[in-house]
């Protein structure tokens, strides 16, 4: 399949679950997961009209946006190390999916500092519990964003989460549904939040269903990863 195809494919597919869900498709944000992708594939997506792409690890996120035009929107979905922070902090980022500890939360606030940046971040939440996911429990979110907000240079747009690996159709759905009831609720209080990104190739339908506003698409664009090319 041409990576035309597969795009236009994935359109399709988002605009039959807007339809469904009633929502419009201006209000889905796409992100390509390019991990492991070589740059010149990720040139064919941009020429092809996509924009905003996701990077899971940083050497090769450091590599490809040096490489490819400047008006692609890089996002960071994968964990990402305190040590690593600052290889990232000379590239431009639009959002980083996947803040999960204080830790992190420290380092990216005391590098943004050293910068003078800021950093848009999501909170990762593990709402499956699953212990090889990474991200925070809901009952643990009210502690953690209280103790981030005195990071001034960190501003929280929203939230992220990943459906459960072997869950069924409604095992999956119920845990997007907790996301959106958390998401609104945070909406609520704060007013910085604008993001619930969840949905990837295997579950963004369901996703759309139950409230997402930003998924993100790896293999359904790319097609099946090779991880020795990473
Ligand atoms: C790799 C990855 C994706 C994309 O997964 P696909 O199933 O290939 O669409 C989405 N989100 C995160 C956090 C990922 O690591």
């Amino acid at each position: 399949m041409s990576l035309y195809q597969n795009i236009a494919d994935v359109e399709e597919k988002i605009d039959k679950y807007c339809n469904k869900a009633g929502v419009s498709r201006k209000d889905i944000n796409l992100i390509a997961v390019s991990k492991t992708v070589g740059w010149e594939r990720v040139k064919e997506a941009y020429d092809d009209g996509l924009r905003s792409f996701g990077e899971n690890y940083v050497r090769e996120f450091v590599e490809k946006s040096q490489k490819l035009p400047e008006d692609i929107e890089w996002n960071i979905i994968g964990q990402l190390q305190r040590n690593k922070v600052k290889y990232i902090m000379n590239n431009k980022i639009y959002l980083l999916h996947s803040l999960d500890k204080l830790s992190l939360a420290d380092e990216l606030q005391k590098q943004c500092l050293k910068h003078d940046k800021y950093i848009d971040v999501l909170v990762q939440l593990n709402l499956s519990g699953e212990e090889t996911k990474s991200g925070i429990s809901q009952d643990e979110l009210d502690g953690f964003l209280e103790a981030i907000a005195s990071l001034d240079r960190i501003k929280v747009k929203g939230i992220m989460t990943i459906g459960p690996t072997f869950g069924d159709e409604a095992e999956i759905r119920k845990d997007f549904a907790s996301a959106k009831k958390i998401f609104d609720k945070l909406k609520n209080s704060m007013s910085d939040i604008q993001y619930l990104s969840m949905g990837m190739t295997g579950d963004f339908g369901w996703a759309i269903l139950e409230g997402s506003n930003m998924i993100r698409v790896g293999t359904a664009i790319f097609g099946k990863r090779d991880y020795n090319k990473a």
